[in-house]
């Protein structure tokens, strides 16, 4: 790569092939370097599921959104942060954006109506139709393919180029290439213990369930240029990741009327706040907690693959009363035939829940009854390099000014 590129591309993830594939239509001329032997990261893992507000494909099913529902929806659920900005420009773009996955690019992706996202008030996922984000990375690593887009993998951008206080490219594996923009396309910093420990304590202690690529590159060099930070304790927990299967619990058995409860066999807080929201939660309140639900519960969860194999792995314990119960899962027999009773008389509208929740699903719960061992993970961080709300979509220019 000795001529300067328009842009080269840090990261090879959803992000970065997207960026290329959108610069490249453009008429830029782009590069991209992936420090991991293949490409993908985070969004190979991930469901690959898209927010896409006011899409046509929403029109199409009846659903009426738009980008300022999304903000309304997000603003209610996570609150004004340090980049409330891009919030409005994301919740512009992603509609748009998804018509350019399914429609320009040919994405194998689709709405998803059966399922309506935590925060959402509408249904305004757009995901692989296998749920699987490797689809999402395979397809857009196809359309690189298709363009000739060069894509350099186990090369890692060791630091950035600058000149005259301008970022004039990187240095990849000793080799200097130099372009006139640079996309940061690395993720966050989840995969380095000592950034999340220093930005977000109150999940240091949890397994990382993400890509080892993203170890807060691009955050170390913004800072040694000067750049401000926003929203670096902000990150995705997963409340339960099945022990020791090491996969992820479906929150639709909380959704449908499940609860977690500590080894005390008693509850600890309300699952309505997800399973992001209550990651910490199950951390504060030991090693491991324990997901309890019933038969009805499982055959809706059975419809997910990943549990389905899950369950084949041997993951579920069941039996026919909450005592039993507490034998089979190694859980204190009182507190949770009590914590039993008490949520099923909140299901029922008998009380109010001690712990505030509202959504019940199917519950109050009855025999069989199921108990999984689980343990909180860290999926991704969220915070990064504040940056200015200038890009205006998938098919602008804005790599080249
Ligand atoms: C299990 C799981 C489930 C998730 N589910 C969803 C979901 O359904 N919907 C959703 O919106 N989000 C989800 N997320 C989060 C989502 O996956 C990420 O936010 C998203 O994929 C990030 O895309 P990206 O392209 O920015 O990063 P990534 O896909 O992680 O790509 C970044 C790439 O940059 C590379 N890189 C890093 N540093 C360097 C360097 N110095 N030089 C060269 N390359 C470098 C990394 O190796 C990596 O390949 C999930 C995450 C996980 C872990």
């Amino acid at each position: 790569m000795s001529e300067t590129l328009d842009l080269l591309i840090i990261g090879a993830g959803a992000c970065g092939l997207a960026g290329a594939i959108s610069a490249h239509d453009a008429g830029g001329t782009v590069a991209i370097v992936e420090g991991r032997d293949r490409p993908g990261g985070n969004s190979s893992l991930s469901t690959g599921s898209i927010p896409g507000a006011g899409s046509k494909y929403q029109h199409q099913a009846g659903i009426d959104d738009s980008p300022r529902r999304m903000v309304e929806d997000l603003t209610l659920i996570a609150g004004h942060h340090q980049a409330d900005d891009l919030t409005h420009m994301i919740a512009a773009e992603c509609g748009p954006l998804c018509e350019w996955l399914i429609e320009d690019l040919g994405a194998r992706m689709e709405l998803i109506t059966a399922y309506r996202h935590i925060g959402h008030s509408v249904e305004r996922l757009h995901a692989p139709r296998s749920r699987r984000g490797q689809d999402l990375v395979d397809d857009l690593l196809r359309f690189v393919a298709q363009r000739d887009i060069p894509i350099a993998v186990g090369n890692k951008a060791k630091h950035l180029l600058v000149e005259d206080g301008y970022v004039v490219g990187a240095v990849v594996e000793g080799e200097p290439v130099r372009a006139r923009k640079v996309l940061l396309a690395t993720n966050g910093f989840a995969a380095d213990p000592a950034l999340v420990a220093e930005h977000c304590p109150e999940i240091a202690a949890a397994e990382y369930f993400g890509a080892p690529g993203s170890t807060g590159d691009a955050v170390r060099w913004g800072l040694a240029l000067g750049a401000a930070l926003g929203n670096m304790g902000s990150y995705q927990g997963y409340a339960a990741v099945a022990y020791p299967q090491g996969q992820l619990l479906s929150w639709t058995i909380l959704e449908k009327g499940g609860v977690l409860v500590s080894e005390a066999g008693e509850r600890f807080g309300n699952e309505d706040l997800g399973y992001s929201g209550f990651a910490s939660h199950v951390m504060a309140q030991g090693s491991f907690a324990w997901a309890i639900y019933d038969m009805r519960i499982h055959g809706v969860a059975q419809a997910e693959e990943e549990y389905a194999e899950m369950s084949a792995m041997g993951a579920v314990k069941w039996a026919d009363t909450p005592a039993a119960l507490a034998e089979v899962a190694g859980l204190n027999r009182i507190g949770l035939e009590q914590a039993i009773l008490a949520y099923n008389a909140a299901a029922k509208g008998d009380c109010k829940d001690r712990f505030g929740r509202t959504a019940f699903g199917m519950a109050p719960l009855q025999a069989p009854f199921a108990a999984v061992k689980v343990k909180p993970g860290l999926f991704h961080t969220q915070g990064g390099l504040l940056v200015d709300n200038k890009s205006s979509g998938p098919k602008s220019k804005w790599w080249c000014c």
